[in-house]
């Protein structure tokens, strides 16, 4: 009975699978309605499993002489796929996102280039192009999966330093071309099934294995030398690779709804890096092969003016008097887990008839969207929260930009300092407002690894403290204020 199953249920569930994918990810372009898309993926990716199912129910039983055990398997491992991730989604930290993200890229990565494995050593007589579809997505796949794991490993502190030496792009380079050469012998050998032997010591087998494992190699090599804060575009290259090596096996296996989800994973990945490269004003390529941030050198001989520290409550009560307060929220609210104190102080700031609004940069924490998040998981409304364009005109109107955790991001050195490493990435402009607080812990520098002369500016105030702690210290004086009028 089951294997009258029709073709047209099966392209049904692909199809409503790929509209699924495409709107969920639609629905992901705002915080507002991220939550809801991510579900609608989700049922998406339910309805590309039953079509899968399906499809091996309607083959010929004849022809799968281990259908049981098959089965078996496909459903132990999705059990044990489906209860790992659901527990690690409800248990991940928001700061430790970018390793899990990490993580599951590399398991994408890892999944197409096992189907690769399952067609190479299966030697299924595929003819010159459907093997160097298959190859070349287990060539990306692979990459993906050693590189996302030692991406992991650099945001997870497992590993700390970059490795660099010298000759070392070189010696890539001869992996990647050894990889490409036992990958090309292996098209030309495999053809129509055949296998070439080329001695009896230098088997079909073996060369997939050493291909397998040079190309395990580069991933690991590619990945070493870059330093660990551009891990989130790296992770973002990693996803379009993913996508990418997915789509090409779902070529091989005439999968549509593969292919589809590796298109839709590709493109968006693609799409990202090339905007979070944009909005810090670097190629990929500057990501991929330099030194960015951890061995800046420069002196502050060029920045004029001093560190000024103020209480936190002294700030707090400033803010509590002004008219209109924009906040910039960077990495070290993450960090400190502040989001829901700071939302608290801007309730109090709001009752006393302040003007409060988030300003968001593109690149500000660590992930794309991060702050949207952080602010959406405190409950901040969504129309309090804007984005650069939209509010970059008003901090020269307004009377205090409380910049919290966040450096880079208002750094203006931008600006004006052509030898600066982020010269041309647009910023906040926090220093035109009439009073700026920082809130930080101490003097450690961004994401950059430069000093931020807005720091040291007139207008400027530092309040130095963990986000979290000095939120409360202003929660407290206001609330001390209310309390002193009532
Ligand atoms: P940032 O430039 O990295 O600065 C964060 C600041 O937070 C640090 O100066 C640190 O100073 C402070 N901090 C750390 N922990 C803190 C805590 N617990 N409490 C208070 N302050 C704390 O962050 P950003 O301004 O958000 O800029 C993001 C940077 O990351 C940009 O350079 C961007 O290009 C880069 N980046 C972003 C993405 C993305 O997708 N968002 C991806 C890759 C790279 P102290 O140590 O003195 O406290």
């Amino acid at each position: 009975m089951l294997t009258m199953i029709p073709q047209l249920v099966i392209g049904a569930a692909d199809l409503a699978a790929a509209f699924l994918f495409m709107y969920g990810l639609q629905r992901m372009s705002s915080p507002a309605t991220a939550p809801s898309g991510i579900f609608v993926a989700g049922i998406g990716m339910l309805a590309a499993v039953l079509a899968s199912f399906l499809y091996v129910f309607s083959v010929n039983a004849a022809a799968q002489p281990h259908l049981g055990v098959n089965i078996t398997l496909a459903l132990i491992a999705l059990a044990l796929g489906g209860g790992a991730a659901w527990w690690s989604g409800r248990k991940v930290a928001l700061t430790a996102m970018p390793q899990m993200v990490a993580l599951y890229n590399g398991m994408g990565g890892g999944a197409a280039g096992s189907i690769a494995a399952v067609e190479l050593f299966g030697n299924k007589g595929h003819g010159l192009a459907q093997l160097g579809v298959t190859l070349l997505g287990a060539l990306i796949g692979a990459v993906s999966l050693s590189g996302s794991l030692i991406a992991w490993a650099k945001l997870d502190g497992v590993i700390h330093k970059p490795l660099r030496v010298r000759g070392q792009q070189i010696f890539n380079g001869v992996v990647l071309l050894a990889t490409l050469a036992v990958g090309g012998y292996l098209i030309f050998a495999l053809q129509g099934g055949t296998d070439t032997l080329i001695t009896p010591m230098i088997t079909m087998s073996r060369l997939i294995y050493l291909f397998f494992g040079f190309a395990l190699l580069y991933g690991v090599l590619m990945t070493l030398p870059i330093g660990g804060a551009d891990m989130p575009v790296v992770i973002s290259i990693y996803n379009a690779f993913t996508g990418l090596a997915v789509g090409l096996e779902g070529f091989v296996l005439q999968n549509p709804a593969l292919m589809i989800a590796g298109m839709v994973v590709g493109a968006a990945g693609t799409l990202l890096t090339l905007l979070m490269a944009k909005a810090m004003n670097r190629s990929v390529g500057n990501v991929l092969f330099t030194n960015f941030g951890g061995a800046s050198k420069r002196k502050r001989s060029h920045i004029k003016g001093s560190l000024k520290p103020t209480e936190a409550a002294d700030a707090g009560i400033f803010m509590r008097y002004a008219k209109s307060v924009i906040i910039v929220p960077g990495y070290g609210l993450a960090a400190a887990q502040g989001q829901q104190k700071l939302y608290e102080f801007v309730k109090l700031l709001q009752v006393s008839g302040v003007s409060v609004k988030f300003a968001i940069h593109p690149v500000a924490g660590r992930m794309p969207g991060q702050m949207d998040v952080l602010l959406a998981e405190a409950g901040v409304p969504y129309d309090l929260i804007f984005q650069l364009d939209d509010i970059n005109e008003e901090f020269k109107t307004t009377d205090v930009a409380l910049v919290i955790g966040a450096n880079d991001v208002v750094n203006t050195e931008a600006r004006t300092d052509k030898s600066s490493p982020i010269f041309g990435m647009p910023i906040l402009n926090a220093d035109q407002a009439k009073k700026v607080y920082v809130v930080k812990r101490g003097q450690g520098k961004g994401y950059a690894g430069i000093v931020n002369p807005l720091f040291y500016a007139d207008n400027c105030n530092m309040v130095y403290g963990d986000a979290a702690a000095v939120l409360a210290k202003m929660i407290e004086a206001v609330r001390g204020l209310s309390a002193q009028a009532a």
